[in-house]
């Protein structure tokens, strides 16, 4: 069992943008999501920990491994596998995988061997292990990047935004090998995808313009907003004058229609209903209307 400590981290870039105001998150074994909208700061703090870039303040420490303080010591128990994994040469997924290891200091040819068929095994690309990683789909790519990130037996794995750009099959595909990579060690999911989050976290935290919003297991944020989330289907003309008047914490356009949802302590009337809420109402409760929902 390991545990996270990150205290207090804080990050101004040099243009004045706060990426990171005062985070403190404890982690333990198992799947986190960390769930945030484009900008909230969720890449800033995973590059932090990945020893990628340096916090303005604050600690984190693995265990007992001072992540700022001793950066090789965590490297050599962090899997990563950053938002842009952007090379894929024309080599075979053996070959880059072989080289992979190499990089993480497996020196010894049968070593990397019966690792590099471990892995292939695991993230079930080993019949595909002759083929240019050139050529694989998106969500074959991804499984080997994840293949990367579990050489040398990571206790501290941080996959961010990893599913955009797979199809609803690969992004399947791709939960499932997470959820089993996940019962032992530390993962840390960084994603704006709710679902990612619904679908395999046991806790989470949200993330909005560089401050922690939440944190927790996403059933007790869900439970926290029982009885207060009411829904309507409006004309889009009407969306402006709803927007004034409501606290609205979603809005989607389903048959063409706008579909929105609004926090509120008591029936609003106008013809709303309420509904059950859900982790999408979590989410945008949190970063749209903070100010309403303490
Ligand atoms: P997320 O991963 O949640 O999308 P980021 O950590 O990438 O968020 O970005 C947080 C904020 O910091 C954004 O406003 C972004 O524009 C800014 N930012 C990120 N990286 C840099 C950088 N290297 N220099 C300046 N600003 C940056």
């Amino acid at each position: 069992m390991s545990i996270l400590k990150i205290e207090n981290l804080s990050k101004t870039y040099p243009n004045g943008v706060k990426a990171l105001d005062n985070v403190s998150i404890e982690i333990t074994n198992g799947m986190f999501g960390l769930l945030g909208p484009n900008g909230a700061g969720k890449s800033s703090l995973m590059r932090t920990l990945a020893t990628l870039q340096e916090a303005d303040s604050g600690s984190a420490f693995l265990d007992d491994i001072n992540i700022f303080q001793e950066p090789e010591e965590l490297r050599k128990v962090l899997g990563y596998l950053p938002q842009e994994f952007g090379v894929y040469p024309r080599i075979t997924a053996e070959q880059l995988l072989d080289h992979m290891c190499v990089l993480k200091g497996i020196t010894k040819k049968s070593e990397r061997k019966e690792m590099v068929t471990y892995l292939l095994d695991k993230v079930n690309l080993y019949d595909k292990r002759n083929k240019s990683v050139k050529g694989f789909s998106g969500g074959m790519k991804q499984r080997v990047g994840i293949a990367q990130a579990l050489i040398g037996n990571p206790k501290l794995i941080i996959v961010d935004e990893p599913t955009a750009g797979l199809d609803p099959g690969e992004r399947n595909r791709f939960y499932n090998l997470l959820a089993d990579v996940g019962q032992e060690v530390i993962v840390i999911l960084s994603t704006h995808i709710v679902d990612d989050v619904r679908e395999l976290c046991t806790n989470m935290a949200i993330m909005n313009l560089g401050n922690l919003v939440f944190q927790g297991a996403p059933q007790t944020a869900i439970d926290e907003l029982k009885g207060k989330v009411y829904q309507k289907i409006i004309s889009r003309g009407e969306l402006e004058e709803y927007g004034k008047n409501f606290p609205i914490i979603s809005n989607k356009m389903v048959g063409g229609q706008p579909l929105i949802h609004v926090f509120s302590e008591s029936n609003p009337g106008s013809g709303f209903e309420q509904v059950a809420p859900n982790l999408e109402d979590v989410f945008f409760s949190k970063i749209n209307t903070q100010n309403v929902i303490v």
